[in-house]
């Protein structure tokens, strides 16, 4: 059974609400999400279609086939968006929803003092994108 979760960007202006089944952590280390956030973009996998979203949030399109939410008062990252699937920052969320984490995406592209501990899965560029767009690109 799904539990309702409640979250808020830094300065409070938007809030979301969204439903888990189980809280876990998704961690991606690809340039973007660095560059976007200073680390991994630690995301909280969420029910489909349970996220409701209210306040100034602000959607920037980061690539042709996807964007990042932010707060439009703040700046606090909101999401990630792909296929018109938003993956929420877990940061929003007390205590990160208290998930543990699951898998890290682009594992070969964490910096050295950004090593995560755990057993967790850990992807490669190549798998990563082999699981996300199977088709030609880069890993953006
Ligand atoms: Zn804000």
């Amino acid at each position: 059974m799904s539990e309702q979760i409640q979250g808020q960007c830094l300065c409070g202006a938007v809030q979301v609400t969204a439903a888990v089944d189980q809280p876990r952590l998704r961690a991606c280390h690809c340039d973007m999400c660095r560059q976007h956030t200073s680390g991994a973009f630690f995301s909280l996998e969420t029910v489909a279609g349970s996220i409701a979203v209210t306040g100034p949030a602000r959607d920037y399109q980061s690539s042709d086939w996807a964007s990042r939410g932010f707060c439009g008062a703040c700046g606090s990252t909101l999401w990630y968006q792909m296929d018109g699937t938003r993956n929420l920052s877990a940061g929003l969320f007390p205590d990160a929803g208290g998930g543990m984490l699951k898998v890290e995406f682009f594992a070969d592209k964490c910096p050295q003092g950004y090593a995560l501990a755990g057993q967790h899965k850990k992807m490669t560029t190549k798998e990563t994108i082999a699981l996300f767009a199977p088709q030609d690109g880069d890993a953006k």
